[in-house]
C-alpha cells in the first residue's frame, strides 16, 4: 500500500488480496458469504482457506449412495465458492471436531494453536493479503474459535494485513431469539440467555451494506444442500436483516503478541 487512506474493507479494488479463513464448508456462505462477494465483485482476489471438510456436520437429508459427508461437503464448498467469486480455495485437511466430545486424532481441536498458526502463517506469507477475515466464534463452536485463535497467533505483532472478525451483533440475535421463542415456544430456545448471544454491539467496528450481493449469497448458501440453513424459517424481515448487512470487528494486532 502506498500512502492511501482508502478503507480496504469498505472499498476493495482490483489488485487487493483477501484471505478468508474458516473451519467448515458452509462457514464461508452461511457465515461471511456476503463479505466475500462484496470483495470479489469489486475486483479483489479472495482466497478461502477451510480447515476441515465438515465431516462431523449433521446431514440435513440422506446422502447419495456411496458418498461420505466430507466429500459431499467439499463439493458443496467448491460450488459455493464459485458463486461467491472466490479465486482460490485451500483445504487444510484437519478433521471436523464436532461441537463437543473428545478431540480425536487429526481433529482441528487436537491441533495446537501454535501449529495452526504456522500453517496459516505460511499462507499469509505466500498470498500477502491486504485483508484477512475470520469468524469470531461467538456461536461457541470450538472449531470456529480455534481458527480465530490460530489466525490471531499467525498475525500477532504483524504490520501486514488488517484482521477482521466477522460477527453477529447481540442486538440482531436478540431479535432472532424473540422470534424463535414466539414461533417455536416448545423448544430449547427458552434456555438461552439473551445477554450472552453473539458479539457485543459496541465491539462492531464496521458494517457492510451487502444488499447488492444478496443474489450471490443466496446462490452460495443454496449449494450447501447437505446442511440446514440457519436462516430457514425466519420471517422475511429478519432474514433480510441477517443477509443484507455484515458486521465486522477489527482486531488490534498490537494487542496480541504470540
Ligand atoms: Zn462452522
Amino acid at each position: 500500500m502506498t500512502g492511501t487512506t482508502r478503507d480496504l474493507l469498505q472499498h476493495p479494488e482490483p489488485g487487493d488480496r483477501w484471505l478468508v479463513a474458516v473451519a467448515h464448508p458452509d462457514d464461508e456462505s452461511f457465515g461471511c458469504g456476503s463479505t466475500i462477494a462484496h470483495a470479489t465483485t469489486r475486483g479483489a482476489e479472495v482466497t478461502v482457506v477451510c480447515a476441515t471438510r465438515g465431516e462431523a456436520g449433521e446431514p440435513a437429508a440422506e446422502l447419495p449412495h456411496g458418498t461420505d459427508l466430507g466429500s459431499v461437503r467439499e463439493v458443496e464448498l467448491r460450488r459455493a465458492a464459485g458463486h461467491l467469486g472466490v479465486a482460490r480455495l485451500e483445504l487444510l485437511g484437519y478433521r471436523d471436531s464436532g461441537f463437543d466430545g473428545a478431540c480425536g486424532p487429526g481433529a482441528l481441536c487436537s491441533a495446537p494453536v501454535d501449529e495452526l498458526a504456522v500453517v496459516l502463517g505460511r499462507l499469509v506469507e505466500e498470498i500477502g493479503p491486504d485483508v484477512v477475515v475470520v469468524l469470531d466464534g461467538s456461536d461457541g463452536h470450538r472449531d470456529h474459535l480455534h481458527v480465530r485463535a490460530g489466525m490471531r497467533a499467525a498475525l500477532a505483532g504483524s504490520q501486514g494485513p488488517a484482521l477482521y472478525e466477522h460477527c453477529l451483533p447481540n442486538s440482531l440475535l436478540r431479535r432472532w431469539l424473540d422470534e424463535m421463542r414466539s414461533v417455536r415456544p416448545d423448544t430449547a430456545y427458552h434456555g438461552l440467555d439473551p445477554a450472552t448471544l453473539g458479539r457485543a454491539d459496541e465491539d462492531v467496528t464496521d458494517v457492510l451494506d451487502t444488499t447488492a450481493v444478496l443474489d450471490r449469497r443466496e446462490a452460495a448458501m443454496a449449494e450447501h444442500r447437505s446442511q440446514t440453513s440457519p436462516f430457514d424459517g425466519l420471517s422475511a424481515d429478519l432474514r433480510r436483516a441477517f443477509l443484507t448487512a455484515d458486521h465486522l470487528a477489527r482486531v488490534d494486532l498490537s494487542d496480541h503478541h504470540a
